[in-house]
């Protein structure tokens, strides 16, 4: 039996060879995943784990790609998407329990209808619990560890496990879970508000994003912001808004939002990436560190 009978025998959607990364990115590029797996639940997955360590092969999970550059050659190995299947959420007391799968923003729009608050900021935010917690998303001055009161993973041996706060750290823009595992649950601690209040708090932050956030693909902010001043701002400041590489361009509206507006390479993207560092490196001085996840391989 080969490696796809293998998966087809134990995965009810089965495996897709050489599936395009493209389709599967907010920015809408990327080359193909050799086998690209979408496990039905904590099962599945374990089975996945368990044939890809027995077979040698590299695993990468992810969840909506939103902060992801996949290079144009693509992913070799398996790669894991963490999807609808994982998508769910139930009330225990004053907190939601939601699968890794569940959109940051659907999270947000339904802890504020259960009066439950601090989940506000997650509104408009594209990605998926999973992603959210091992990039430590945040806005508007909160992040989502500060309310991880419990994360289950499978880890990389195939073994589950749920770790408390104590095993937890976050920080702007990073946590301790990379590479650690795949997420596939997680316990969030909210607090008690008012339903009409936290409903018209996240819709606000929604019309913000609108009137902020370029409409064109992208994967949200490129750059992590340095120590004393916003990316955007020095990359502003040091005429980087509409440089481009082929399609690919700084956007005019948001300094730090690298756009597609349709034909760009991960190849352009990167290229992009590397003037604008230069930019901003040769006018102060400051070495500008992407935020975003680059991977896979160069065409
Ligand atoms: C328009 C736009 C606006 C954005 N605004 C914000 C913002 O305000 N604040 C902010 O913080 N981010 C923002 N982002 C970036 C992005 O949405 C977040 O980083 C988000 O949390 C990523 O989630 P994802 O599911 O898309 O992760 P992916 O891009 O799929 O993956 C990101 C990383 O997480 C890992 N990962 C994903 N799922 C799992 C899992 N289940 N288990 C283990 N590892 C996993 C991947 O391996 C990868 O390393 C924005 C993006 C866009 C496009």
């Amino acid at each position: 039996m080969n490696l796809k009978q293998e998966f087809e025998r134990c995965l009810q959607a089965g495996v897709k060879e050489n599936e395009p990364m493209s389709v599967h990115t907010s920015w809408q590029v990327g080359g193909p995943a050799d086998y690209y797996l979408l496990p039905a639940d904590e099962a599945e997955l374990r089975e996945i784990v368990r044939l890809g360590k027995k077979k040698g092969l590299p695993l990468f999970v992810f969840g909506n790609g939103t902060n992801l550059l996949v290079r144009d050659g693509g992913i070799r190995g398996l790669v894991v998407h963490i999807g609808d299947p994982f998508s769910y959420i139930r009330r225990e007391n004053d907190s939601l329990r939601a699968g890794a799968g569940t959109s940051l923003t659907l999270l947000a729009r339904r802890a504020a209808q259960e009066g439950l608050q601090g989940l506000g900021f997650g509104g408009g935010i594209p990605g998926s619990l999973g992603g959210a917690l091992v990039m430590n998303a945040g806005a508007f001055g909160s992040y989502i560890g500060r309310l991880a009161a419990e994360i289950r993973m499978v880890r990389f041996d195939g073994e589950a496990v749920t770790l408390g706060r104590q095993e937890t750290e976050f920080g702007y823009r990073r946590s301790n879970l990379a590479g650690k595992g795949i997420i596939v649950e997680a316990l969030l601690e909210l607090a008690p508000g008012d339903p009409a209040e936290l409903q018209s708090e996240v819709e606000g932050y929604l019309a913000e994003r609108r009137r902020r956030h370029p409409a064109l693909p992208s994967a949200g902010s490129v750059f992590r912001n340095p120590a004393h001043r916003p990316a955007g701002s020095l990359i502003e400041e040091a005429g980087g808004k509409g440089l481009a590489v082929g399609p690919a361009r700084v956007s005019q509206q948001h300094a730090n939002f690298i756009v597609n507006p349709g034909g760009a390479t991960a190849g352009d993207i990167e290229r992009l990436i590397g003037e604008v560092q230069r930019l901003v490196q040769e006018k102060f001085a400051v070495e500008l560190q992407p935020e975003v996840r680059i991977i896979g391989e160069k065409r």
